[in-house]
């Protein structure tokens, strides 16, 4: 099991994610930040802005998944 925040998820704050695959930790994120969208919370709302203008080029996209993939495969499995 791993852990990540919702901060080095792209998100705006410091819930954490546990999780044994990144996939499943990405899903979670993404759960997360449809929660606080939903309840209009203006640090998210940011955070998914500035992951819209990402999301216009492929290959940024790309490039910010595969660095969080390296971030999540980096840390330690206690
Ligand atoms: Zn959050």
């Amino acid at each position: 099991m791993k852990t990540m925040t919702c901060r080095q998820l792209g998100g705006a704050c410091d819930h954490a994610f546990h999780a044994d695959t990144f996939d499943d930790m990405a899903a979670q994120s993404q759960a997360h930040v449809r929660a606080m969208f939903a309840a209009k919370d203006a640090p998210h709302l940011a955070a998914m802005e500035a992951m819209s203008v990402l999301m216009q080029n492929p290959a940024t996209m790309i490039a910010w998944m595969d660095e969080k993939k390296q971030l999540f495969d980096s840390l330690p499995t206690p």
